[in-house]
């Protein structure tokens, strides 16, 4: 799919298949055309260019209210006047559906969201996140083949949000609903998705699951965009038996692996919590071996941020778990060591 609005191409050549069941997440920074593209699955957006289908059927031209497919927004919209069961019924009640099966669905669907004891209820007599399920069975109460959610719970605090993020997951294994998820929110995309096409200004920069687009990012952009990160340029001073060797001074060096076609990345990505710092005088042989001096200590109390300065690559973040053993201090000098598997080939720039 391709969509312009006025000469901005706000999705700009955009291919994806998502499986039948699947929880899909696109993720992607405030602007780089996530909703948009959810909104032309839904219906309420037409490409310029390309199609949507749904199984063997094309719905490019199908209006949004007859594709069986519904988006949740990020506001849930609930009819303030209507209870809970009204506000979920009301949908059906529109399509002329007989009073008894509403009365089953309704009771289904509330109790798949494990909100059946809210029924009777207004919606500000609920909680934020009572109103997300509520507004989550409205959409589920039709059957839909594909459920579209937009930045479902950014209204929601942080632990609600984390709750919420586990019952949706499970509702979604529950039902087996195909479940498109739009959110800027990596970490929220990691717990909850199958897989997720990671996006920036207007196009798909990889579509991997959720432990290989952090572990292999597919570009810098990305990289950067799922978690921190450092880069080092790469040279290769030495080959032998797949790997290649960058010499610094004083028995210092940094082993990576080969790509594929045998050659050496021109710069290599490793990320802070797969670096293991030492004291240096302490520290065990390993085939990558830095040496720096602590320059600053944060503390976040799950884990210790240590910004050590090093000769040979600059200044490397490294991010260790508290688990009780000694921190290094301020102005020590450390060894840095990583598992060749920590370390990924990256390209010079991204293109764009
Ligand atoms: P956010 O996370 O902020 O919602 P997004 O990734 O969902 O961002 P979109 O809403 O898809 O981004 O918007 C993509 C781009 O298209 C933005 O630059 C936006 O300003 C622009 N855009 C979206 N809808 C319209 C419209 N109806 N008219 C003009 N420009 C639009």
């Amino acid at each position: 799919m391709t969509k312009r609005f006025g000469g901005f191409r706000a999705v700009d050549d955009v291919t994806l298949e998502i499986g039948e069941g699947e929880f899909f997440s696109l993720l992607g920074p405030s602007g780089c055309g996530k909703t948009t593209c959810l909104r032309m699955m839904a219906g309420f957006e037409q490409p310029d260019s390309g199609a949507v289908r749904l199984g063997s059927r094309d719905v490019t031209g199908t209006p949004a209210n007859r594709r069986p497919v519904n988006l949740v927004f990020q506001s849930y919209e609930l009819f303030p006047h209507m209870t809970v069961f009204d506000n979920v019924a009301f949908g059906l009640k529109i399509k002329r559906v007989g009073r008894t099966e509403i009365e089953a669905r309704v009771t289904r669907t509330l109790e798949s969201v494990t909100a059946a004891h809210l029924a009777a209820r207004y919606p500000r007599e609920l909680s934020g996140g009572q109103q997300q399920r509520i507004a989550l069975a409205r959409a589920l109460v039709n059957e839909p083949g594909v459920l579209l959610l937009d930045e479902p719970l950014s209204a929601l605090d942080v632990k609600l949000r984390k709750q919420m993020q586990q019952e949706l997951k499970q509702i979604q294994h529950r039902l087996g609903t195909t479940f498109v998820y739009v959110t800027h929110d990596q970490e929220e995309a990691f717990v909850m998705s199958d897989r997720i096409a990671v996006m920036n200004e207007g196009r798909i920069l990889q579509v991997a699951v959720p432990r290989e687009i952090y572990e292999r990012p597919a570009t810098r952009f990305v990289a950067d965009f799922v978690g921190s990160l450092n880069v080092f340029p790469f040279r290769m001073d030495e080959r032998a038996a797949g790997l290649a060797t960058m010499l610094v001074e004083d028995g210092q060096r940094i082993v990576a692996k080969l790509d594929a076609s045998g050659r050496a990345a021109t710069h290599l990505g490793v990320r802070p919590e797969r670096i293991r710092v030492q004291l240096a005088e302490t520290a065990e042989a390993s085939a990558t071996r830095l040496v720096g001096v602590v320059e600053s200590i944060d503390y976040f109390g799950t884990s210790t941020r240590l910004q050590v300065a090093t000769a040979a690559v600059g200044v490397v973040v490294c991010e260790s778990a508290n688990t009780g053993t000694a921190v290094p201090e301020q102005g020590e000098r450390v060894s840095l060591t990583w598992d060749l598997d920590a370390a990924f080939g990256l390209p010079p720039e991204d293109a764009r």
